[in-house]
């Protein structure tokens, strides 16, 4: 476990700027490049050196979203970006999620109270202050975590001095800052964004900072106790139960919630790209005898909301409702659309359901030669192949 620990920094800091520059207004920067030292790679490797198996999943997603976003430091994806995160974080309307520590401390919701004073002795106690370029207050959220990525940086450099007792100093003060300041509001903070967002980058963003953050007490505490263990017994019980109260603290206002998957059934064509998206298996297009079915099944969704931005009808949403609220429980596998199977008007042959073959004749009838391709749609693709040399469509290529 020591001998890991410069490399669990390095990791931990790397993580830290990560998230912190996410919480920054959106630039090309953190997203450019596919080189090793680009922030997408370099954040999804730390998250594997770190190997804990509850952050591989975001590690995945991480480079999943980087594969697919190469294309996100273009202006037009930037620019949808900046408009989520003014509606998150900024304004003009009230924000959703609000960034600063005091407005989750404060009894009225209040910015600039005493977590922002406190955090900012913190910051002087290691010699720091706050630029004259910044323009956030002491207690915005990527403030707090550069401060905790400042930490790890010093907890590297003494054990690369060789300096353990300092080291064993800065790792106290992560987990001091942690417990006091971070973890009291910041999954709460997430849980708004998670909550009211519908982009794929913040949703990720916020659930990877509230299981980052608690694995990273968990995992603090385990680098104390493996300390105290090897000192003396005497520390070992004094920091036990301290340290044991410390791993959970108390976050106001956070929710446990599950999700809840809608869609506006006359738009949905059962196209199922939406379950080629869904990498827990949420979603499902299954056919029988029947029909076919869209399923959602809300214990598998972890509220990526790929399918949202992939649906090409966008006619998918997913939300986050609260556990024991008005809502009720969790709903089971749920069917979103049933869609009956229709028949070949040719050879008899269920092939099509009644969803697309809808769809297919709404977007038809903005054609001017709409009459003559709709007896087409009904006709399963060998009737179609069939008749191909002698119907209408023989004339129309013509
Ligand atoms: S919800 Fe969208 S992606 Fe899913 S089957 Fe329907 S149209 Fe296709
Ligand atoms: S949000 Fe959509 S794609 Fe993501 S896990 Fe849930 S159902 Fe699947």
């Amino acid at each position: 476990m020591l001998s890991e620990m410069p490399n669990n920094a390095r990791a931990r800091s790397d993580v830290y700027n990560f998230i912190a520059r996410g919480f920054r207004p959106p630039s090309a920067s953190l997203f450019a490049g596919r080189d090793d030292d680009a922030p997408l790679q370099r954040v999804a490797k730390a998250l594997a050196v770190l190997e804990a198996p509850e952050l591989q999943q975001d590690a995945e997603q991480l480079s999943q979203f980087s594969g697919r976003n190469a294309a996100s430091g273009q202006p037009a994806a930037l620019q949808e970006l900046a408009v989520e995160y003014n509606r998150l974080f900024v304004g003009p309307a009230p924000p959703l999620a609000y960034p600063y520590e005091s407005v989750y401390q404060h009894p009225e919701g209040l910015v600039m109270g005493a977590p922002a004073l406190q955090v900012l002795e913190r910051y002087a106690e290691e010699g720091l202050s706050l630029s004259r370029e910044s323009r956030e207050l002491p207690d915005h959220v990527a403030v707090e975590l550069e401060f905790m990525a400042y930490l790890c940086e010093r907890e590297l450099q003494a054990h690369e001095a060789g300096e353990a007792e300092c080291a064993a100093q800065y790792i106290e003060k992560e987990h001091r800052f942690l417990a006091d300041h971070l973890l009291k509001w910041v999954p709460a903070f997430c849980d708004k964004i998670i909550c009211s967002s519908d982009s794929v980058f913040y949703i990720f963003l916020a659930r990877m900072a509230k299981d980052f953050l608690r694995w990273d007490m968990e995992n603090l505490c385990r680098q104390m106790q493996a300390r105290s263990q090897i000192g003396s017994r005497r520390e070992t019980e004094a920091s036990g139960p301290a340290l044991a109260r410390a791993g959970r603290p108390s976050i106001r206002g956070e929710k446990e919630y599950y999700w809840q998957a809608e869609i506006r059934q006359d738009n949905c064509t059962l196209c199922g790209i939406c379950e080629q998206e869904c990498r827990p298996g949420a979603l499902q297009v299954c056919r029988d005898s029947a029909g076919v079915s869209l399923y959602f099944e809300s214990l598998f969704c972890d509220g990526c909301r790929l399918c949202v931005k992939f649906c090409p009808e966008k006619t998918l949403h997913i939300r986050a409702l609260p556990v024991g609220s008005e809502n009720g429980p969790p709903p089971q596998r749920q069917a979103l659309l049933r869609s009956a199977l229709l028949s070949c008007p040719q050879c008899g042959t269920a092939h099509i359901s009644a969803a697309s073959t809808r769809q297919i004749l709404k977007r038809l009838s903005d054609l001017p030669n709409a009459a003559r391709l709709t007896p087409w749609v009904s006709l399963c693709l060998p009737c179609k192949r069939a008749l191909a040399g002698k119907g209408p469509m023989s004339h129309t290529s013509g």
